[in-house]
């Protein structure tokens, strides 16, 4: 899970959203406020219409999981669910089990209908596969103070929700951890790991066999990485790092886990040494781009492209030592045509 920026509402959507739910309000209102069977009339049109526009902002990955969708495969996820709050036991155990369905203990209804005001509220959407949705996440929200409940009249009042939300601080690397075999822990027995975690069943076999690939790429690059920084070696250092910031862009799948392996098995990197790094890939990319003239791109240019990323700690010396020891602003860099041929 990592975060991503939320995107902005259209210009017409404050009116369009109020009008959504004064419809649903009318409706809350005429049955007491409490339901039984029966179900709020929700739009669902409404829905389809605005995630788009949250697909692009997650680069159509889940929220929770990281795990790529589709059209498909995708669910426009209200973080504080609308229809009804549901509750896991304290003691509570969910495992996956056959066809992934989630087997062991059942959600307990708290209350219907849940947050159903915030059904149209663009702070509470995010898109989020159907199995984390669907088969996991259900109607769960737990509280600070009371953290197998949701009762939303607490969080109105005082609680503050324990799940993680991709869209907004804090940021969820700061709670999640990843280990051998794709497994998933909470960071320093983080609270609000250990809820996301569980509600969102983020420790789910198959979704651990998923993750492993990416974290034996980013194991070898790293023990590559501390082999080079033996070996006092900047510009192989800075094609290492190169390569795992590219894992780490937003856009990857379960970059979450090459994130975290960066930070917990190498030390994370200093500004130092993303500094020596640039300066050695800058002396190589003049060295290639004479070598071989190519107009304005070369393997280490498109190195130094992915070290000056948003989300690569210390990108701002990445980008100054471009700047001094090449002449490019970093506009420049990202502008630069990609690679020809293979
Ligand atoms: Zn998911």
């Amino acid at each position: 899970m990592i975060r991503y920026i939320r995107p902005n509402p259209p210009s017409d959507f404050a009116a369009a959203s109020a009008a959504a739910l004064s419809a649903l309000e009318a409706h809350v209102h005429t049955c007491g406020g409490t339901l039984g069977k029966e179900k709020l009339p929700f739009d669902g049109e409404f829905w389809r219409n605005h995630t788009p526009a949250f697909m692009r902002a997650q680069h159509s990955k889940c929220g929770y999981c990281e795990q790529s969708i589709s059209n498909r495969t995708r669910d426009l996820e209200h973080y504080a669910p609308k229809a009804a709050v549901t509750r896991l036991p304290s003691d509570g155990v969910r495992a996956e089990g056959e066809g992934g369905k989630a087997v062991g203990s059942a959600p307990q209804l708290v209350c219907r209908p849940g947050y159903w005001w915030l059904a149209y509220s663009w702070d509470n959407w995010l898109v989020a596969c159907k199995d984390c949705n669907q088969t996991w996440k259900l109607n769960l929200f737990p509280l600070e103070g009371d953290p197998d409940a949701g009762d939303p009249a607490l969080v109105l009042h005082e609680a503050a929700p324990l799940l993680l939300h991709p869209l907004e601080e804090p940021d969820p690397e700061e709670h999640l951890q990843f280990g051998p075999g794709g497994s998933i822990q909470p960071r320093e027995n983080s609270k609000r790991g250990c809820a996301t975690i569980r509600t969102c069943g983020l420790d789910r076999t198959s979704l651990c066999e998923s993750r492993m690939a990416t974290m034996a790429n980013a194991s070898m690059h790293i023990t590559l990485v501390r082999e080079a920084r033996k070996e006092q070696a900047p510009d192989t250092i800075g094609l290492l790092l190169a390569k795992l910031m590219d894992d780490s862009r937003p856009r990857v799948q379960f970059a979450g886990v090459t994130r975290s392996l960066v930070r917990d098995q190498l030390d994370g990197t200093s500004r130092l040494e993303m500094a020596e790094a640039a300066t050695a890939l800058c002396r190589l990319a003049r060295k290639e781009c004479v070598a071989n003239q190519l107009a304005g791109w070369s393997g280490a240019l498109d190195a130094l492209r992915s070290l000056g990323m948003d989300h690569v700690p210390f990108h701002d010396v990445v980008r100054k030592v471009i700047r001094r020891h090449l002449g490019f602003d970093w506009e420049r860099i990202t502008s630069a045509p990609a690679p020809a041929g293979p």
